[in-house]
């Protein structure tokens, strides 16, 4: 055990040694290489292999300059990124994310939950990340439009269906898939499934949009059942308004429970009523304009500034699906004082690592977003299905689908807990579990 520590504490310093700035990176590096060292202890020869130093290594980056021209006729310049990190198991897979946070160190760790995610997700794909510091608040359709065309004019040369497929992320939906699918088929000429997230009439998949939210709560449902609790009426907070949040509220409220709150970057809305989410659609997917709309049409609800409130209403479920970090230990207090029984990460890597230790000391059941949030991903892959035999499959066929697989991703972070003596602990399962698959494939590609 001792060695196989070292080895994976010498890993980690030189991650840090190589790029110091990159903070997000070192977090995610180490929440997973702490917790995969018993599957390390079964396998001596990964070390031998240097398996460990070529899974923090992407295969691939490409950085580019993405000029184009705002409403005004002004030349604007953003940055371009995809982050190839591995493709042992299949062709990179893995969204775009446009906001003016995105650098080298979010779009690296992300990249990392995604190979471990699409690996849990059974389906054969591997990981990757990619997106821009542009920002598509406030901007036109056609400004909107202009970015997307000069970022894939880049972009095209670096993916393919059988090679790399970008989806959306924060940022990135439905319209902007559309405008890069579009300028990528007049470069390449080709029609194919070379991006997931597609419209409906041009080989996206029924239940796409709906897959991350719905998969999140077939998740919750497995963590409730193990623990004996029914979801009927019980509390939800919610947290952002984008779309894992509407449709995780969506189905939950389907399910039966009365999900309270929502929020976007600006603030939160606590609704004692519910929810009124065909409201939040309008103002989010239709007008596209601030959650704080919301208490003009509702006398119910309350609306406060800053995000962290979300986290100190009273309730029995918590689902963070807006953005990383957003929710701290201070958050992860409050929440135990009111009672909260289960946390289910819907967002990639919300809860900090300390306040996912102070969950797991405090026995509230805790699922990680690489387990908990792959249902978009793995819509996509079955998108990709849909694309190559050229079919369209109906909703209730992919729902049922999405279903089975996020029932199996739980079954198999399970069984790699009770395999390896960490039982309740799904964060350490979760990647213990993904981490398996993708080093077995490495260690038989040969050392690549
Ligand atoms: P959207 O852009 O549709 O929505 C993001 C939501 O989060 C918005 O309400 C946004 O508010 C809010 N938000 C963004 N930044 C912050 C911040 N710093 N503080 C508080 N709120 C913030 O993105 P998605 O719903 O697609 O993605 C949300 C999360 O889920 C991300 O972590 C993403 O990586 C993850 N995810 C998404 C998948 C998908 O299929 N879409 C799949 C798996 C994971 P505002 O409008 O003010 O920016």
């Amino acid at each position: 055990m001792a060695d196989m520590r070292a080895y994976v504490k010498k890993v980690l310093a030189d991650v840090v040694k190589k790029d110091p700035d990159q903070k997000e990176f070192h977090n995610t590096a180490k929440e997973v290489l702490t917790s995969i060292i018993p599957v390390l202890e079964a396998h001596p020869e990964y070390k031998d292999e240097k398996l460990l130093e070529r899974f923090v290594e992407p295969e691939r980056i490409v950085i580019f300059r993405v000029p184009w021209v705002d409403d005004k006729g002004e030349l604007q310049v953003n940055r371009g990124f995809r982050v190839q990190m591995s493709s042992a198991i299949g062709p990179y897979k893995g969204g775009l994310r446009f906001h003016p946070s995105v650098n080298l160190s979010i779009l690296k760790f992300l990249a990392l939950e995604q190979v471990l995610k699409n690996s849990l997700s059974g389906l054969p794909i591997g990981g990757g990340k990619g997106g821009s510091d542009f920002d598509p608040k406030g901007k036109s359709d056609n400004e909107v439009m202009r970015f997307c065309q000069s970022f894939m004019t880049e972009l095209y040369r670096h993916i393919g269906a059988d090679v790399d497929v970008p989806a959306g992320d924060i940022g990135v939906g439905g319209r902007e898939v559309g405008y890069l699918y579009g300028q990528y088929k007049r470069i390449t000429r080709l029609y194919e499934g070379v991006l997931t997230g597609k419209g409906l009439t041009f080989g996206g998949s029924l239940a796409r949009t709906e897959a991350t939210g719905y998969g999140l709560l077939y998740f919750t449902q497995n963590i409730l059942n193990d623990a004996g609790i029914d979801i009927k009426d019980k509390i939800v907070a919610v947290s952002g308004a984008g779309n894992v949040a509407t449709y995780a509220i969506e189905k939950a409220q389907q399910l039966g429970a009365k999900v309270v709150t929502c929020s976007d970057s600006n603030g939160f809305i606590y609704d004692k009523d519910g929810i009124d989410l065909d409201l939040v659609k309008d103002i989010k997917e239709v007008r596209r304009a601030r959650i704080k709309e919301y208490v003009k049409k509702r006398k119910s609800a309350e609306y406060h500034e800053g995000c962290t409130g979300v986290w100190n209403v009273k309730c029995d479920i918590a689902l963070p699906c807006a953005t990383q970090n957003e929710l701290t230990l201070d958050s992860a207090k409050e929440l135990v004082k009111n009672g909260v029984k289960v946390v289910c990460e819907g967002a990639n890597m919300p809860s900090t690592l300390d306040a996912i230790e102070y969950f797991q000391k405090n026995k509230v059941y805790f699922g990680p977003a690489k387990a908990s949030n792959a249902g978009g991903v793995s819509v996509s892959a079955l998108e990709m299905s849909q694309n190559s035999e050229r079919l369209s499959w109906t909703f209730e066929e992919v729902d049922n689908y999405l279903k089975r697989i996020m029932d199996d991703i739980y079954k198999k972070v399970t069984s790699a807990c009770e395999e390896y003596g960490a039982k309740g602990n799904l964060l350490a399962g979760a990647n213990m579990a993904g981490f398996t698959k993708v080093a077995n494939a490495m260690h038989c590609q040969g050392w690549v």
